[in-house]
């Protein structure tokens, strides 16, 4: 393992934190157990103060594929999956186009888009060494309970990668907006839309300092330039005040806030 410093104004896709001192796990290294894990920081509000971080090096980022299984190291960014899946005609990793991060950030938020979720190809998942199918593994919407570091995954190999659906999803991507943002601020709760609450509580559009509720998808928390966690912390305990206040409903974060 060696210590790397990581610039979180710059690597997290919201682009707010400092150079910070990360350590970076290799293969033969056993995982500390007194360390915050960090994937691609694609959903992650790094505070002026975080606890102690490391991340998984490129040892683990990897796909091999043996026979009727893909074998898909946690580092492995996700843009990559998908090239391979495309390049191999492998279908079921479409959604994850568009989806930045790597997979081990996948399937710690059981990310996805629409009904397409990690959790609903994977086989199972390496921890601590140990493989746990996926049916001993307790997920739901945007949430794993993993019991460690998630080190690599097993998928099953179906063939047939569907450009049409890979489009018809980048598509609906299209009232996204373009400013750094860590995606979806908000989990949506159930039966109703995190972005349709914040916009009825009247804060699309509205700023503090350079954060802003974005004026396109009102659940994005975007950097206009410079934003900083002071800000970001502020609009999003604005947020969860007035929906609480207004409609009784207690927004969970899907952001981590470190
Ligand atoms: C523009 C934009 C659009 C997005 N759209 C979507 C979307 O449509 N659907 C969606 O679900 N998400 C979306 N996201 C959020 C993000 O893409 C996902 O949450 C992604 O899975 C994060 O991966 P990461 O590697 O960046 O994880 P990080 O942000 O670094 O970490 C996220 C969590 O995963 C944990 N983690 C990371 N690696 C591991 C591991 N190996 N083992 C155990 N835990 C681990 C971390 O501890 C942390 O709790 C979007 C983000 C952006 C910026």
């Amino acid at each position: 393992m060696f210590f790397k410093t990581i610039d979180f104004s710059k690597y997290s896709s919201i682009k707010v934190g400092q150079p910070t001192e990360v350590l970076m796990i290799e293969k033969a290294d056993k995982i500390p157990t007194d360390r915050y894990l960090i994937g691609g920081a694609n959903n992650l509000l790094v505070s002026p103060n975080p606890p102690p971080l490391m991340m998984l090096s490129k040892d683990f980022a990897y796909i091999e594929q043996k026979e009727t299984i893909l074998v898909i190291g946690a580092a492995m960014p996700t843009g990559r999956i998908v090239s391979y899946a495309k390049k191999h005609d492998i279908s079921g990793f479409e959604f994850c186009s568009k989806l930045p991060g790597t997979l081990g950030g996948m399937l710690a938020m059981n990310a996805g888009v629409k009904e397409y979720e990690i959790f609903n190809i994977l086989h199972s998942i390496e921890i601590d060494g140990e493989w746990i199918l996926k049916k001993n593994i307790e997920h739901g919407y945007r949430f794993a309970k993993l019991s460690g570091i998630a080190t690599a995954a097993k998928f099953k190999v179906l063939e047939g990668f569907s450009q049409n659906l890979l489009d018809t999803l980048i598509n609906l991507r299209s009232n996204q907006p373009h400013s750094p943002s860590a995606g979806s601020a908000f989990k949506n709760p159930k039966g109703n839309h995190a972005g349709r609450l914040i916009e009825e509580v009247g804060l699309k559009g509205v700023k503090k300092g350079s954060m802003q509720w974005s004026n396109v998808h009102a659940n994005f928390l975007v950097n206009l330039g410079g934003g900083t966690f002071e800000e970001a912390k502020f609009l999003i305990d604005l947020a969860k005040e007035k929906v609480l206040a207004k409609f009784g409903i207690t927004l969970q974060e899907e952001v981590k806030i470190l």
